[in-house]
């Protein structure tokens, strides 16, 4: 089984292993010959505009190269830092691709290509588990989680052999209350992989010293246009020089830049000094690791969580965010939840005329069944002055809406 699975990585990933094992070693000067080859032919091709969402929502085949049934296919993005957004990807290689980069960030705490994982994340299905076997990957459905699913979970996982647990920064904790801090310290756990969210540092520590668990994380974004690991050694990120190019350039809140990546992609949208809405902090520290553009913190993208009809904390992000291939990122555009009372969630959409209203609803409701959801449809979702907006607006705790 393990050699079918390796047998299906492909080229792609191979050729990116190796570019990340060979890059490690690279001086700067040779990143920077590696990174200004690329980028110089793109601004060429593009011009040197910073571009935002809005420019590839409007002017995608401008962007998008050898666009063609068979070589590329559509991306849906849910977008938590902004609205939804569509575009194309290379077929063959970007899942190879991907594969590479996370791997390696993976094997921070010892995972080795197609290791046993647990996944609690997002994807809703029918019942409280399934199994993936080309992934080897067994995967908790969130809405299956209800106070009367819970001694089921806790047996099923004490089946479990020892793995690696898949989850966001901020579902670990709601993991760890479903299945109880007592059953989740006795579980064979090698290591937990928080992708998507940003760990707080403090929070990473405080946990794997009380755990003595390690958390690998990483900063990457749906456009697949620049990704860094947490360093273990500097408790910052590194940018893998070869996934892509990033800038850091001056933002209007305190400390912070913005990040602007563009991507090495030839196939598919090719997103260039794009503007991600993420902020990062300058590096303030060396880091000997190698020789990768360094930040000492991605802001951002905080934990949110919400009361349940039982009273108990779990984190949104899941829920909302864990499916974002979901068709129903064609239908909205731009959304809000707020918590103005235990167990009830208002829901603040902004749809396209045509969609499907009914279908939405639904589709929502069944993946947060532990809440009462109430839909309010808006013109717009108001951005903070800096023009993030906030998806989650805790009411109770006297938060703005
Ligand atoms: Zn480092």
């Amino acid at each position: 089984m393990t050699a079918f699975r390796e047998a299906l990585l492909g080229p792609s990933y191979w050729y990116h292993r190796r570019l990340i094992e060979q890059s490690k070693s690279w001086s700067s000067d040779e990143i920077r010959e590696y990174q200004e080859d690329r980028f110089g032919r793109l601004i060429r091709r593009y011009g040197t505009e910073i571009t935002r969402k809005e420019d590839y929502r409007q002017h995608l085949g401008r962007y998008s190269r050898w666009d063609a049934p068979l070589l590329t296919h559509t991306v849906r993005t849910g977008g938590t830092s902004g609205q939804p957004l569509r575009f194309t990807a290379d077929t063959l290689a970007r899942r190879q691709k991907e594969r590479a980069y996370l791997f390696d960030i993976w094997s921070q705490v010892g995972y080795a290509p197609h290791d046993l994982r647990v996944a609690y994340r997002g994807d809703v299905h029918e019942g409280l588990v399934r199994y993936n076997r080309l992934e080897n990957l067994w995967i908790i459905s969130p809405s299956a989680t209800m106070e009367r699913d819970l001694d089921t979970l806790r047996s099923w996982v004490c089946t479990v052999p020892p793995f690696f647990l898949h989850v966001h920064a901020s579902s670990l904790f709601t993991f760890i209350d479903l299945v109880g801090e007592d059953l989740f310290r006795r579980l064979p756990i090698r290591g937990i992989i928080a992708g998507s969210e940003a760990f707080p540092i403090a929070e990473q520590a405080r946990f794997e010293r009380d755990f003595g668990i390690q958390i690998a994380h990483w900063y990457g974004h749906s456009e697949y246009a620049a990704l860094a690991y947490n360093c273990r050694a500097c408790r910052g990120f590194h940018f893998y020089p070869t996934y892509g190019y990033v800038e850091f350039l001056p933002s209007e809140t305190e400390d912070c830049q913005r990040v602007i990546a563009t991507s090495f992609n030839r196939i598919g949208t090719q997103f260039v000094r794009y503007d991600t809405g993420d902020l990062a902090t300058a590096a303030t520290t060396t880091c000997t690791a190698n020789q990768f553009r360094r930040v000492d913190a991605i802001v951002g993208r905080a934990q949110e969580t919400f009361t349940d009809s039982e009273g108990r904390r779990r984190s949104l992000f899941g829920y909302i965010f864990g499916d974002e291939k979901s068709i129903l990122w064609d239908h909205i555009q731009d959304l809000q939840v707020v918590q103005d009372r235990p167990g009830a969630l208002r829901v603040r959409l902004v749809t396209d005329p045509a969609s499907n209203r009914a279908q939405i609803e639904q589709t929502l409701r069944s993946r947060m069944p532990m809440a009462t959801l109430e839909f309010e449809y808006v013109p717009v979702i108001e951005r903070s002055a800096s023009g993030k907006r906030r998806y989650f607006v805790d009411a109770m705790a006297g938060g703005e809406r």
